[in-house]
């Protein structure tokens, strides 16, 4: 719906069953509602940046526990992110925030916190890139983040940063 007031907006719902194993792990699949199956892999790129309702459910499928919907970015963090990094804050890149999602560079699965030291703006193409590639993004000793390329492509994994996107303009 359009009704949030963040840029992007609120994201389709999509009911995604994993086992914990394969959530931690990113192997193995992922249940997509009655649909079919994705990779536990893709399921944690979209689990970067999503709505939750954690359930636990028994061997019978039938639910044991099921939690409160729970936003894993808040409202607040992410117009923070927004103005952090203006974009999607990958090297070279133009696409602006309401084309962008939140990415866990230490994965909420893995124990990663939803604070902004753990958070870089992306957008849909260099998150995939992020999750499947031999880069890294860390967040540096002034707060901003920069990306280490793969080996192959620089062997000396010099971090880059993007300068492309303009500071926001402080009133006169
Ligand atoms: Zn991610
Ligand atoms: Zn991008």
């Amino acid at each position: 719906t359009p009704d949030l007031p963040t840029q992007a907006g609120e994201r389709a719902h999509v009911m995604v069953t994993i086992p914990l194993q394969n959530l931690t792990s990113g192997l193995g699949t992922a249940l997509l509602g009655d649909t079919g199956t994705l990779s536990a892999a893709e399921a944690r790129i979209h689990a970067c940046d999503c709505k939750l309702i954690p359930a636990v459910l028994d061997s019978a499928s039938a639910p044991l526990d099921l939690g409160r919907a729970r936003r894993l970015i808040p409202t607040n963090l992410r117009n923070a992110l927004y103005l952090r990094d203006r974009g999607c804050a990958f090297p070279g890149c133009h696409r602006p925030p309401r084309h962008c999602q939140g990415h866990h560079i230490r994965h909420w699965a893995d124990g990663g916190p939803t604070d902004l030291h753990n958070l870089a703006l992306m957008c849909a193409h260099h998150h995939r890139l992020l999750h499947r590639s031999g880069w890294e993004v860390r967040i540096a000793a002034d707060g901003l983040p920069e990306f280490l390329p793969p080996v192959w492509l620089d062997k000396r994994r010099q971090p880059r940063r993007n300068n492309l996107h303009q500071p926001i303009p402080t009133a006169a």
